[in-house]
């Protein structure tokens, strides 16, 4: 029987090792946390997300899975409303953007996974070194709770995320993709009347807010890469005096009646970078270890479960041929269908910030005129054209069966 490992449980590793499990490929998922919720997780995902796990037979456990769905987007520019649109439910064919939480998700997709017998999950492992047969990848060193202990297989696979063990072992090679950004993360009762997913674009600043799955009002302050070390102990009074500027003046008088819960907001990296390839004989990457995601337009998640999807469909045969050079070429050939979406979405990605962090003379006319052009419905629905990789992806991504 063909075997691989993978590392990490995040949403790239997970669906992969419930697919090929039931494919009948002996898997072995390496989790360094003994549990989902022990690292931040993304938590929107898009129609493109909502589709793949509908592909992979997931919709029906997916109703335990709790989440919020969202209705509409509201821009700002410097404080004032520049738009706001409800989204068309026919447009999203049953496949509407949402926040889940993504803790439950990962642990629903393993609690399918192990209906598999050809399926073991060890959490608690954490892989260290890659194990070689010459130049081949045959397996992992990882230290667990019983101590180090070394794993073979025909495969292994790294979805282990953007401070990737397999990259790093691998002598992977990444180049970047856009400036990192930290982004400064509260959590705080949402307000009764919140209207909907709300983008605050001003001078330095980009603000997302929306209704998370906990019924909760998630905040992401996206701020220039190297900010966060100024502003780290302001109080909550300062914080606000920092933002207020820049949200609508509903949100700064609601945020300075929960002024406390300001206080300690939550700090995350965010990178965007791409490795120049995606295998090497033996070991393939996929989700943020290959190519890992920023989180403007909420798309990490759903490009990790798009690469799942492709690798499924170029393994399991390649797998099952018991020929090194058959599977080698299967690495090459997920690398080549993945990789025009995930350039074209990390441009994207790129391009909110560039507008709304310069501070060139040209930037502030440059963000009114995108404002002056976005108030237009017309303009709005030919823009939408021209991003619609955003919600739906560039290629078709459909499981073989
Ligand atoms: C602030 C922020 C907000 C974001 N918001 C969104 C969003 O709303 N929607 C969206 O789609 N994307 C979002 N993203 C991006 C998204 O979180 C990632 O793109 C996505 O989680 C990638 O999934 P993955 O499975 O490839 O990696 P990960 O989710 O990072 O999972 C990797 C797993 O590997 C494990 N691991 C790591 N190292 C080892 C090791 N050595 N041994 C064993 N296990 C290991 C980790 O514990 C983890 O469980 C956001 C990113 C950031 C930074």
């Amino acid at each position: 029987m063909p075997s691989v490992i993978i590392v990490g449980a995040g949403p790239a590793g997970a669906t992969l090792a419930y697919l090929l499990a039931h494919r009948g490929v002996d898997v072995t998922l390496l989790e360094r946390q003994l549990n989902s919720s022990r690292e931040f997780r993304g938590e929107v995902l898009m129609p493109s997300g909502v589709e793949a796990i509908e592909e992979m037979g997931l919709m029906d456990a997916m109703a335990s899975v709790p989440h919020q769905i969202q209705e509409s987007i509201t821009l700002y520019l410097n404080g004032s409303l520049v738009f706001s649109q409800e989204f068309d439910a026919e447009l999203f064919q049953g496949h509407p953007p949402q926040a889940i939480s993504q803790p439950h998700f990962l642990e629903m997709v393993i609690g399918q996974a192990e209906k598999s017998s050809h399926f073991k999950l060890e959490r608690g492992a954490s892989v260290k070194e890659l194990l070689l047969d010459g130049t081949r990848v045959v397996g992992v060193r990882a230290r667990t709770h019983e101590g180090e202990r070394h794993y073979h297989a025909d495969l292994v696979v790294g979805a282990d995320g953007r401070a990737s063990a397999v990259r790093k072992h691998g002598g992977f090679e990444s180049r970047h993709v856009s400036p990192p950004l930290d982004v400064v993360w509260w959590k705080i009762p949402c307000p009764k009347d919140w209207p909907g997913p709300s983008v605050f674009m001003g001078k330095g600043h980009f603000m997302l807010a929306y209704e998370n799955a906990d019924k909760q009002l998630q905040i992401a302050w996206l701020i220039l890469k190297g900010s966060y070390s100024k502003l780290k102990n302001r109080t909550s009074n300062e914080w606000l005096k920092e933002i207020a500027d820049h949200i609508s003046p509903k949100l700064g008088s609601f945020l300075r009646e929960e002024e406390d819960e300001l206080e300690k907001p939550f700090l995350l990296d965010s990178v965007s970078d791409c490795v120049k390839q995606w295998s090497i004989p033996g070991a393939l990457l996929i989700g943020d270890a290959a190519h890992t995601m920023s989180p403007v337009g909420g798309q990490g998640i759903n490009i990790a479960l798009r690469d799942t999807i492709v690798a499924t469909n170029h393994l399991v045969p390649a797998l099952f041929s018991e020929d090194p050079a058959v599977l080698d070429q299967a690495l090459k050939a997920i690398e080549k269908e993945r990789m025009p979406e995930v350039r074209h979405i990390q441009r994207l990605q790129g391009m909110p910030p560039k507008v709304g962090f310069s501070s060139a003379w040209w930037s502030e006319p440059l963000r009114r005129l995108v404002a002056k052009i976005l108030a237009r419905p017309g303009a709005r629905s030919k823009l939408a054209g021209r991003v619609k990789a955003m919600p739906f992806g560039v290629t078709k991504v459909r499981l073989r069966d």
